[in-house]
């Protein structure tokens, strides 16, 4: 595969920014430069052309540069953009849309990124409980602020163990997130009992895409749901994954277990920056601070018609178009051709996923936490994903990540892939 060009490119974004990236995890084997985005495709300043499985690390659900949602963000902003004070019609449009799917959402605020969201929800919730403690499962990851970046892809010795993901963090932030194993609920219990009267919130991704695709054992959201509710503690549930992916109302219309607050982002502006923090309305309103409120909740950018043209523009795509049925089942065809190539190669490895999301775990059995995980082969996984990019085939780089289908993936897309991964696997295994 040619890379020369991206090389060169790599070495002036080197000189002008600390590892030429703008997020930590982005510098990964072979380091390649990017130029264009259409559908399910991407491209490189080489020319080299992928199918994209990872959208990003999931916003991409329509696909990308999705002409319909262009266009409105265009149209946004022919006529309108930002102005600092009073509200904007776009705005109102957008929170209707979103109160109206998703079930703990009776009000809505918007902001710029999940990690931003996280934070604000985490603020709320010590705000009503007037406590400061947080649970967070070991492998899920809620963004880059002191409150959640601890525990996220720790080394086996680390796992459950005080692990901050980078230097610079505060102690007591550190100290305050408690750590628990997910679909373990006995864990959880023994948590709150130990800490009992001090814990605000119980933040967890409903489904921990962030180490794959981790499915909640039966009754473990409910149990989180009875666990809160029993000890006055805030149930969050961090959607910026799985809402609008898996559901437009979020996973919590498909798993029937309602959170006091969610926080979303990713798919819901189909790659366009936006996020939100969402929830009852007797919590959310401790935002409003005219009048009465106390809790502060502020962004130069929020609500920027580029965030909501493309959320309205999105939700009503998905309103109208069969979005999902086709994501699911295109993911379905992908987790059932996998495991069919497992079976004709005598490759025992686990096909995990949910609905256009899907992980092979090269492993025996289903993992139902992140220790679990440990048992994966990371070197089989990363020269299985190095052979499918030199075929064209763009996955994540990072071993135990999901990988995501879009709406501009077509069937043959999934058939090409799937042939591309048979092939890969014989010569690797
Ligand atoms: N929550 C979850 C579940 C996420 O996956 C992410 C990002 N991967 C975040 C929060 C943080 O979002 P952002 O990167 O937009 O700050």
């Amino acid at each position: 595969m040619l890379n020369e060009r991206s090389m060169e490119l790599y070495k002036e974004a080197n000189q002008y920014s600390p590892g030429g990236v703008h997020t930590s995890i982005r510098n990964v084997e072979p380091h390649l430069v990017f130029t264009k985005a259409e559908g399910a495709y991407i491209y490189d300043a080489d020319g080299n052309k992928y199918l994209d499985f990872q959208a990003a690390f999931g916003p991409y659900i329509l696909g990308h540069n999705y002409k319909k949602v262009n266009d409105r963000v265009i149209d946004a902003l022919n006529r309108t953009d930002l102005y600092g004070v009073g509200s904007t019609d776009l705005e109102i449009e957008c929170a209707k849309k979103i109160t109206k799917h998703v079930p703990s959402a009776e009000q809505v605020l918007f902001c710029n990124s999940g990690s931003e969201a996280t934070y604000h929800a985490i603020r709320l919730s010590r705000a009503v409980t007037e406590r400061t403690k947080l649970i967070k499962f070991q492998g899920c990851y809620h963004g880059w602020h002191d409150y959640v970046a601890r525990n996220m892809l720790s080394e086996p010795h680390m796992i459950g163990k005080r692990d901050p993901g980078s230097a610079g963090m505060m102690d007591e932030a550190i100290d305050n997130t408690l750590i628990c194993t997910f679909n373990d609920l006995e864990d959880v219990e023994r948590t709150f009992n130990d800490n009992k009267g001090e814990i605000a919130a119980l933040i967890v991704e409903p489904i921990p895409h962030n180490i794959g695709c981790i499915m909640p054992e039966e009754g473990f959201l409910k149990g989180l749901r009875d666990l809160c509710d029993q000890n006055g503690t805030m149930l969050i549930f961090d959607e910026v994954i799985t809402g609008f992916r898996h559901n437009i109302g979020g996973y919590q219309n498909v798993c029937a277990v309602t959170p006091d607050l969610t926080t979303m982002g990713k798919a819901m502006a189909n790659g366009f920056p936006m996020a939100a923090v969402a929830g009852k309305k007797e919590y959310m309103q401790r935002y409003n601070t005219y009048p009465g409120g106390d809790v502060w909740f502020a962004g130069t950018y929020n609500g920027h018609a580029i965030g909501t043209a493309a959320t309205i523009a999105t939700m009503e795509i998905m309103e109208t178009e069969p979005v999902h049925k086709h994501i699911f089942e295109l993911g379905e065809r992908m987790r059932q051709g996998i495991r069919e190539i497992h079976d004709r190669l005598g490759i025992d490895a686990y096909v995990a996923g949910f609905g256009s999301v899907w992980t092979t775990y090269f492993m025996s059995f289903e993992p139902k936490n992140y220790t679990d995980l440990m048992q994966n082969d990371a070197d089989l996984y990363i020269k299985y994903r190095k052979k499918l990019l030199e075929r064209g085939f763009f996955k994540m780089p990072m071993n135990i990540k999901r990988n995501h289908i879009s709406y501009s993936h077509t069937k043959e897309d999934i058939e090409n892939a799937l042939q591309a991964i048979e092939d890969v696997l014989k010569e690797i295994i």
